[in-house]
């Protein structure tokens, strides 16, 4: 818990993340001078069939940012604004693809905005990643193409980490 009085600016970054793209990556690491911490908030919804479970999406995140302190990857199955809060967060992060992101965003933010306060920070995506999605590499996965150019790769250090 932060306190309501902490003048860190916070955000979270929430999403499926299932699987986390390298368009998620350029998101957060252009979202890190912006603010001190972001929060990437691995959102758990038992409606949708995910490919990856939460746990592990959240390992595979955890793994990347192994090194920046600044960020933290968390899962949460409640509205995105109570993850917000109990975060300590005022701010949320996403990314803006196309104008077909755009009205479900605009009125998302809007509704935040109207229950909290929390204001929406978006990015637009760099053009050579707005036609990468998470569904998008699933069904490639599914179809057992190589995907590697569309997931983020792993810091060298996290791999011999690993070992
Ligand atoms: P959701 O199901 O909440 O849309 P996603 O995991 O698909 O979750 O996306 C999380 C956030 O990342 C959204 O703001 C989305 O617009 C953004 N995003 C998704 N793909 C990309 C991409 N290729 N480049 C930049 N932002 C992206």
């Amino acid at each position: 818990m932060h306190s309501p009085n902490s003048r860190r600016k916070i955000a979270i970054f929430p999403g499926s993340f299932d699987p986390f793209t390298v368009g998620h990556a350029s998101i957060v690491e252009r979202g890190l001078p912006l603010f001190d911490e972001i929060v990437i908030g691995v959102g758990v919804n038992e409606n949708k069939r995910a490919l990856y479970t939460s746990d592990r999406r959240v390992e595979a995140i955890s793994r990347l940012y192994a090194h920046e302190p600044r960020v933290r990857v968390e899962a949460y199955d409640d509205l995105t604004v109570d993850f917000a809060r109990r975060c300590g967060a005022s701010f949320i992060l996403r990314g803006l693809r196309s104008v077909k992101d755009f009205e479900y965003e605009r009125d998302i933010a809007n509704m935040n905005h109207r229950l909290t306060g929390i204001e929406t920070v978006l990015l637009f995506t760099e053009p050579h990643y707005s036609s990468i999605s998470s569904s998008v590499v699933r069904e490639l996965i599914a179809f057992g193409k190589d995907v590697h150019d569309f997931l983020p790769a792993p810091r060298p250090e996290a791999d011999a980490d690993a070992r």
